[in-house]
């Protein structure tokens, strides 16, 4: 286990693999130490190997459960003499299907990690960010936040709630020095996806497969600014304009083109036999 020495420190939930993993490496090259957490300690192990055991601080961590949450942060904590310079809480699933047709206990699991998780992160982790000098808390929400997305409506509503959270804490901890901000990522190419969904993703326009470095360098870029929400790609932010000024039009236009349109015509036919 390695401790930070006086380097600058990350705190990374969902670190074994997507963009997290993504970002612990960027970090590394950047000179900071990584603190790398997951459920999957496989994902981990193998990140350690690459960065350096002298680099990191590997554990195996599930979100939702604070307790836990809490130690780790200790773990950490004592790793970097008390202090946490980025606090980044990504770990999220994504499991999905008409509301209506899903299992409760799955929506509950995608409310609990995509939500109570962050909530456990920010409120544990926040003695170690308001001890340091410009810290920030940063959160992955998703270009579903920009409109309810039919087929993900709870993972949607979690990333929603993620970005909503994050406007208001920017305000509230400005009394520590502490910045909050996010990024809406649209369409990355990780393991998150269903198989086939990058490969058969458009080729150009807000919805291309983008690999995840791509938010790994908006993490960094995000630590070296005081702005809000991180649309990857830039396009992104488009969409939210137009979901805010004609959430009407937008509504139509998603329940009558493209992908969505496609998953709610096919359970129309189904139905029709
Ligand atoms: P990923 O599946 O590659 O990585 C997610 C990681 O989170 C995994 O390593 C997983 O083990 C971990 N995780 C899941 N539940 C956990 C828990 N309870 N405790 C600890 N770790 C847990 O996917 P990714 O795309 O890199 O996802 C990162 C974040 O980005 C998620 O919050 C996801 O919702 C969000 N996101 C992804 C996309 C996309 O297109 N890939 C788009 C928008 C937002």
């Amino acid at each position: 286990m390695g401790s930070a020495n006086g380097r600058k420190s990350i705190f990374i939930t969902g670190a074994a693999s997507g963009m997290g993993r993504e970002t612990a490496k960027l970090f590394h090259e950047k000179g900071w130490f990584v603190g790398a957490f997951d459920q999957n300690l496989e994902g981990l192990t193998t990140l350690e190997a690459e960065i350096g055991a002298g680099n990191c601080l590997i554990r195996r961590l599930d979100v939702t459960d604070k307790k836990d949450y809490e130690k780790a942060l200790a773990e950490f904590g004592a790793a970097t003499g008390g202090k946490m310079d980025i606090l980044f809480n990504n770990a999220g699933i994504g499991a999905g299907g008409f509301f209506d047709e899903m299992a409760f206990e799955d929506v509950l699991k995608v409310v609990n990690v995509n939500f109570i998780g962050v909530l456990n992160g920010i409120h544990s982790a926040m003695p170690l960010l308001k001890a340091t000098p410009n810290a920030m808390c940063f959160t992955t929400s998703s270009s579903s936040a920009t409109y309810g997305m039919p087929g993900i409506a709870v993972y949607s509503a979690t990333k929603h709630a993620v970005k909503g959270l994050t406007e208001a804490l920017s305000i509230e901890f400005r009394r520590y020095g502490v910045r909050a901000a996010d990024v809406l990522p649209g369409l990355i190419d990780t393991p998150i996806l269903p198989p086939g969904a990058a490969a058969n993703a458009p080729k150009d326009g807000m919805f291309r497969a983008i690999p995840p470095v791509e938010v790994a360098k908006v993490v960094w870029e995000a630590y070296g600014s005081d702005k809000l929400h991180w649309y990857v790609p830039p396009e992104l932010a488009e969409l939210d304009k137009a979901a805010g000024n004609m959430p009407e039009l937008v509504r139509e236009q998603i329940a009558t083109t493209g992908p969505i349109a496609a998953l709610l015509k096919a359970a129309e036919d189904a139905k029709a036999g």
